[in-house]
């Protein structure tokens, strides 16, 4: 299935929804600066999948990691792939995106993703962009441009706050 990015169809409700991070010192090893995380779902609308493709860009538009995001039961997503369950053993929860490229940091963006999704908020906005999408007319999708940091969407990430 194709995914494209939320914000080339949504590009002001992306602007002011797309969550990131901000790497304040190197206690991660990773290079300070913002970390975004773009959301992306499959454009067939007859497709009702229920799942995020996120991927995580940081500074100088680098990209760090491809992570997956379905908010519905095993049950559900066995009975949508015609009840092979080893199918829907890599769609449910969070983890890394199966099959797509990854980097040496991505598991590390894994957990500041799993720390985010606590905010039921997040969740719950990740599932209405996923309807609104699922809902816009078919249009041709442009490129996403660079999300601009939103401070309210921001988490810091210090050595002590997760
Ligand atoms: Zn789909």
């Amino acid at each position: 299935m194709e995914m494209i990015a939320f914000n080339s169809k949504f590009p002001q409700i992306a602007e002011k929804e797309t969550r990131s991070i901000t790497v304040v010192d190197n206690s991660y090893g990773l290079e300070v600066g913002q970390y975004f995380f773009i959301e992306l779902f499959c454009t067939d609308r007859t497709c009702d999948c229920r799942r995020a493709m996120v991927k995580v860009i940081g500074p100088g538009g680098k990209f760090f990691a491809t992570l997956s995001y379905g908010w519905e039961s095993l049950e559900f997503y066995t009975q949508w792939m015609f009840g092979d369950s080893s199918i829907s053993d890599t769609i449910i929860g969070t983890q890394l995106y199966s099959l797509a490229p990854q980097t040496k940091d991505s598991n590390q963006f894994l957990d500041f993703f799993k720390t985010m999704l606590q905010d039921i908020e997040y969740a719950n906005r990740i599932k209405r962009h996923y309807e609104l999408f699922k809902k816009a007319k078919k249009t041709k999708p442009n490129y996403f441009t660079n999300p601009k940091l939103n401070k309210k969407n921001d988490l810091r990430i210090t050595s002590t706050n997760l």
